[in-house]
C-alpha cells in the first residue's frame, strides 16, 4: 500500500503542490488516499445541479490571517449564462474558482449552486458538476484519444471523436501521421499551450457538466489558437453555465455579464457595452488592450507557445 510508506512531509508537499493546480487534485487524493483539508459534513448530500445557477453571497476569504483576499463578493450566474471575470494579476480571480470548487471554505457569506450551499454537499458530487479548463493542462503519456477520454473514461470512441471535433482539435489531429493515436505527453508529441487547452475543452465537453470554469491562457496563445478556442467555447457556453477568467478582452465581448475584480472586490459589473459606456476601469482596460492589439496586428504571429 503506497500510503503506508509515504512520509507525511511528502504527502504535505504533494497536497500543497496540488492545491495550485485544480485539474488533478481529485485524482491525486484518490491515488495517495490523502485526506483533503476540507471534509464533507456528516450529512452531506449529493449536489443536484440541473440548472447550474451559481450564487456568491457576500463572500469574504483570506489564505492567511493578516491578508484579506476577497471581500463582499456577491453575484449571480443564471443557468447557461456566460460570465467573465477580468482584473489585474493578483486581483483574486483564480481564488474565486478555488472557492467554487471548494478547495477552501469561505470565511464569511456563502456560495450556492442551484440553491445548495457548497458546505452541505459532497465534494465528489460538486467536482463532478464542474468542468475545469485550467491554464495549464496536464497530459498523460498516452494517445490523444485516451487523453481526451480522461474526461469520461466510460465514453465510446465515437463520443470522444465528437468531443474532439467540437473542441476544434480535428484540423490539428488530421495533420498528425498517427491521428488520434499519436502519443503525447512527456514522452510523446509536445503540444502547444493552445492545443493543450483544446484537449482540456474536449475533456470538459465529454464530461458535459452543468458548469464549466475556464482559466483562459494568457500571451502563450497566438491569435489563430485564440480564435479557435473562442469558437469552441462559444459552442459549449450555449449548453452550460460558463465562468471564464478572461485575460484577453476579446473573450468577454459576448459575455452576459462581466465582473471587474480589483484588489478582491467587484468594482464594476455589467455587459461589455454597459461597462464601456460607464467609462471606468473596464473601459480603461479595453482601451489599453485595443492599443496593444493594434501594435501586434500588422504581423500575424506564428504559434510560439511550445
Ligand atoms: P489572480 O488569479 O486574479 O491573479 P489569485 O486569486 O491567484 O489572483 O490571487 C489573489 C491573491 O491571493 C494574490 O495576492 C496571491 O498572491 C494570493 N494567493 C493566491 N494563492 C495563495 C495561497 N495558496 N496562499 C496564500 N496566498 C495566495
Ligand atoms: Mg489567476
Amino acid at each position: 500500500m503506497i500510503q503506508v510508506f509515504m512520509p507525511l512531509n511528502f504527502l504535505g508537499f504533494v497536497y500543497r503542490e496540488m492545491k495550485g493546480s485544480m485539474a488533478n487534485i481529485e485524482k491525486m487524493f484518490k491515488l495517495l488516499a490523502v485526506k483533503p483539508a476540507i471534509q464533507d459534513s456528516e450529512d452531506a448530500q449529493a449536489l443536484q445541479a440541473p440548472a447550474g445557477v451559481i450564487e456568491f453571497h457576500q463572500v469574504a476569504f483570506r489564505y492567511q490571517a493578516e491578508r484579506p483576499i476577497l471581500a463582499q463578493i456577491s453575484f449571480r450566474v443564471q443557468a447557461k449564462q456566460k460570465v467573465a471575470i477580468v482584473g489585474g494579476s493578483g486581483a483574486g480571480k483564480s481564488t474565486l474558482f478555488k472557492l467554487l470548487l471548494r478547495f477552501y471554505d469561505v470565511e464569511a457569506g456563502a456560495i450556492t449552486i442551484d440553491g445548495q450551499d457548497l458546505r452541505d454537499v459532497t465534494q465528489t458530487s460538486l467536482r463532478r458538476a464542474i468542468g475545469v479548463v485550467p491554464q495549464d493542462t496536464v497530459l498523460f503519456n498516452t494517445s490523444l484519444l485516451e487523453n481526451v477520454r480522461y474526461g469520461d473514461v466510460t465514453a465510446s470512441d465515437d463520443a470522444v471523436l465528437e468531443a474532439i471535433r467540437l473542441a476544434h482539435l480535428d484540423d490539428f489531429i488530421a495533420q498528425l501521421p498517427e491521428g488520434v493515436h499519436t502519443e503525447v505527453g512527456e514522452r510523446g508529441l509536445k503540444l502547444s499551450g493552445g492545443e493543450k487547452q483544446r484537449v482540456a475543452i474536449a475533456r470538459a465537453i465529454l464530461k458535459r457538466p452543468p458548469i464549466m470554469v475556464f482559466d483562459e491562457a494568457t500571451s502563450s496563445l497566438d491569435s489563430r489558437s485564440e480564435r479557435s478556442i473562442l469558437q469552441a467555447l462559444a459552442e459549449i457556453a450555449q449548453e452550460q453555465t460558463t465562468l471564464v477568467i478572461a485575460h484577453r478582452l476579446s473573450t468577454v465581448v459576448d459575455a452576459d455579464q462581466i465582473l471587474v475584480l480589483d484588489q478582491g472586490q467587484i468594482v464594476e459589473q455589467g455587459d461589455h457595452h454597459t461597462l464601456l459606456a460607464l467609462g471606468g476601469r473596464y473601459a480603461e482596460l479595453w482601451a489599453l488592450q485595443q492599443r496593444q492589439q493594434r501594435s501586434v496586428d500588422p504581423v500575424e504571429m506564428e504559434p510560439s507557445d511550445q
